[in-house]
């Protein structure tokens, strides 16, 4: 495996960082989960102005352009042979002294690893997942904006921590009101009476690739009312049908909640619908792996 470091090809045992980066001493910097399905990068464009917007917010200038970066990860991608991949890209604030300040920091270090995919077992989504609502409530948008997608994740593993103790895969985070806002690493969705639900960015949501994908699909190709509303634990348990959506997870459906059966206890028509429609967005678009 070839692993993309600071503008150059390393093997994996090689791709080294510093004990003295920042984004393993405090979690400063960004990063990215992407997916190349069929030798076609899904949305990559979208993850890329993130990556930006992420940056941005924490002022790390990132000393590439965009068309550098995607032009790299095309290449981590062809260097591997690999035609569907999950890629982290990641940009940290870089080395620096052992205080907080990124000044001393003297560039970011920027690396970008493409490697097959695990994904939740094929039985998961037929069946549907379990997940609980957990203790951890989600950041406040007001301390650290969860669109932030930075390198400290304690507030995801936290929740993460608390489902896999009570033996779930996914955890579902509220709002520091109490609100329903995502998963450790996905968003949510609920279905009643026909119209799709999903809380808004200003709850706390990450602006989630998968969420703005299926958003687009609910509308256009289902058809059906989409409303990013305030949701609480009475409209997940009371709801017809409740499904994920990450890079890694695609849409999974939810079929049990807090012990509450959703719906009828099983995956429901229109999260069935979207799954399909969705596979089929992922293997039909995308920018081409220019393989050499
Ligand atoms: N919420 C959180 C907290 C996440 O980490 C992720 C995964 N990046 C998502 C939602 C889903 O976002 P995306 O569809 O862009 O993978």
């Amino acid at each position: 495996m070839k692993i993309y470091l600071n503008g150059k090809f390393v093997n994996k045992e090689d791709a080294m960082v510093s004990v003295f980066d920042h984004g393993l001493l405090y979690g400063d910097g960004i990063f990215e989960g992407i997916r190349a399905y069929n030798g076609r990068v899904f949305r990559l464009r979208e993850h890329i102005d993130r990556l930006w917007d992420s940056g941005k917010a924490i002022a790390l200038n990132i000393p590439m352009t965009k068309a550098e970066m995607e032009k790299a990860l095309l290449q981590t991608l062809a260097i591997n042979k690999l035609s569907d991949a999950y890629i982290r890209l990641v940009v940290t604030r870089g080395a620096g002294d052992l205080g907080l300040d990124p000044a001393n920091c003297s560039e970011p270090t920027i690396f970008i690893i493409a490697d097959k995919i695990t994904l939740y077992p094929e039985k998961l989504y037929t069946e549907g997942l379990e997940v609980i609502t957990v203790a951890t409530r989600r950041n406040m948008p007001d301390a650290l904006s969860p669109n932030i997608k930075s390198l400290n994740y304690l507030n995801n593993i936290m929740a993460k921590l608390e489902a896999k103790r009570a033996g779930v895969p996914e955890a579902i985070m509220l709002n520091a009101q109490g609100y329903v806002v995502e998963c450790s690493g996905d968003n949510i969705f609920v279905i009643k009476n026909g119209i799709v639900s999903t809380p808004p960015a200003s709850a706390g949501a990450l602006k989630g690739v998968t969420r703005n994908a299926a958003i687009e699909l609910i509308k256009n190709k289902l058809k059906l009312e989409l409303k990013e509303e305030l949701i609480t634990t009475y409209d997940l348990y009371c709801a017809d049908e409740c499904f994920l959506t990450g890079t890694a997870a695609e849409t999974i459906p939810v079929v049990k909640i807090d012990g509450r059966v959703i719906g009828e206890g099983k995956p429901g028509k229109v999260t069935l619908k979207l799954f399909k429609e969705f596979r089929s967005l992922t293997r039909s678009t995308g920018v081409p792996i220019n393989k050499k």
